[in-house]
């Protein structure tokens, strides 16, 4: 392990010329150079030829003194179901592959008024449906911290890119876990935002009434400068919040004596114990300076994952529905036109998907719906309505995964083991507030995170929170060597 800069403190280094955006870039180039190929983190990279260029130009820009952006130099990774109209865009699935967008998402343009670098797009599971980014159709992501292991999902790819030097910020998106399990699993920090702050322009959608692009970066400070960028109201996306964007980066580090912690019963228990005997060791510690802790249990919290499943699955169902082979990639060869979207689904999709599918279709349709849709809105209305009460009172302090990063392959055969894996972080989806996920520890050599989940709007509380956690853990712009 080796600590770097924060992408923040490079900023500031490129403007008074402490460091160079070019050198800077020839640096990552290096890292993905020596990864890349055990690791694959990236589906698609940006050429090295334009890179190095686009570095040049900026710090030609600087020493001129022009104004630049407040991601100057700065190397980003964007996750693969994340529209962009200069490099394909496949959501790791095979029938969007090869899929050049017209255009680029709200977030993209965001990044890129502020003279960001695209480097690439990330690996992650088909759709962004899955856990461990093992059910992508370009091969699995490894964890670089244990190559053996899974770096988590969906998001893997951008968080390996993180966690072994191959890019300074990255874009996740999460439904029900997809940045934070990553983060926990990699030493890095994800972000969830509140449902409706982050643009969904451009995202491909899996479950829209769940998901929220996230940042994810190597430090609490990075995350929270890159969700001021891309946070904020966006016309062309008809849930977002009518908000300007937070400004949650210049968050002053929480004094442990103002905190009100609570914990919930639910959304600890069933954590292996490596897990939890470093989870308890941090309550602990801000215990010892004064927080005050409160223990909860809220019983309904067992219908969560499905509660989440059948909600993500009916929405995947409809929203799949447009992939038929005919406007994207053609993949059929039949005459006949049932016949020919047929055999365009099913070669373009993967297994995971597929069921899914099918399982969202049957908890739609005629007969099934109340007893199995509707049913479950309902219970996610009063999972929400708990949460947002708890949360006007507390931040909540959770495990982020019960388990510590599987072996590739350990998990996939059985889709529940896989979904199991998510039962700590679907929960801030249901309720759409937000949650950040943050490095504590390691056993051995794995990765373990701590999650924390406040109330609407509240990311401001969570970066306080997640910088004195930093303080204490020392645990900031860590990466593999
Ligand atoms: N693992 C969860 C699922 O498969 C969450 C995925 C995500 O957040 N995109 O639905």
């Amino acid at each position: 392990m080796r600590k770097v800069k924060q992408s923040w403190e490079l900023v500031e280094d490129f403007m008074n010329g402490i460091e160079d955006p070019v050198e800077h870039i020839y640096r990552v180039l290096d890292s993905i150079n020596r990864w890349e190929s055990m690791v694959n983190a990236y589906i698609s990279l940006e050429s090295p030829d334009i890179l190095i260029e686009k570095a040049e130009e900026i710090s030609r820009r600087i020493r001129r003194g022009e104004r630049v952006g407040r991601l100057v130099g700065l190397i980003v990774s964007v996750k693969d179901n994340i529209c962009t109209s200069f490099l394909p865009t496949t959501a790791a699935s095979k029938i969007l592959d090869p899929y050049i967008p017209p255009y680029d998402a709200t977030v993209v343009e965001r990044l890129l008024r502020e003279d960001a670098i695209i480097v690439g797009k990330t690996n992650l599971d088909e759709f962004a449906m899955g856990s461990t980014t093992e059910l992508s159709s370009f091969g699995p992501t490894r964890n670089p911290w244990d190559l053996d292991r899974v770096p988590g999902g969906s998001s893997g790819g951008s968080a390996a890119s993180l966690s072994y030097g191959g890019a300074d910020l990255s874009l996740g998106s999460d439904t029900g876990g997809s940045a934070r399990l990553p983060a926990a699993y990699t030493a890095t920090v994800g972000l969830k935002p509140t449902y409706g702050l982050v643009s969904r322009y451009g995202l491909i959608p899996y479950g829209n009434s769940l998901e929220q692009i996230s940042p994810m970066a190597r430090s609490v400070k990075d995350v929270a400068l890159l969700l001021d960028i891309i946070g904020g109201f966006d016309p062309l996306d008809a849930t977002s919040l009518n908000v300007d964007s937070l400004n949650t980066f210049n968050s002053i580090k929480a004094d442990a004596r103002d905190l009100k912690i609570c914990i919930l019963k639910e959304m600890v228990e069933g954590a292996d114990s490596p897990i939890n005997s470093m989870f308890w060791k941090i309550i602990e510690k801000l215990e010892s300076e004064g927080a005050n802790i409160e223990y909860y249990s809220l019983p309904i919290l067992s219908k969560a994952l499905p509660t989440y499943y059948t909600i993500a699955f009916a929405e995947a169902a409809s929203n799949l529905a447009r992939y038929a082979g005919i406007f994207y990639p053609t993949k059929g060869s039949s005459s006949s036109w049932e016949e020919y979207i047929g055999e365009s689904r099913f070669k373009g999709f993967g297994r995971e998907v597929k069921r899914r599918i099918m399982l969202g279709v049957y908890a739609l349709s005629e007969g099934y719906r109340d007893e199995y849709y509707v049913a479950a809105t309902k219970v996610r209305r009063v999972i929400r309505d708990e949460i947002v009460k708890l949360t006007s009172k507390c931040i909540i302090a959770s495990q982020v995964s019960p388990i510590l990063p599987p072996r590739l392959g350990e998990r996939i055969d059985d889709p529940l083991k896989l979904y199991y894996m998510d039962m700590y972080t679907v929960v801030a989806n249901l309720a759409g507030v937000p949650a950040l996920a943050q490095p504590i520890g390691f056993h051995g050599d794995l990765p373990i995170g701590i999650q924390w989940i406040g109330g609407p709007l509240e990311e401001s509380k969570l970066i306080s929170i997640g910088l004195l956690i930093e303080d204490i853990t020392g645990l900031r712009g860590v990466i593999v060597d």
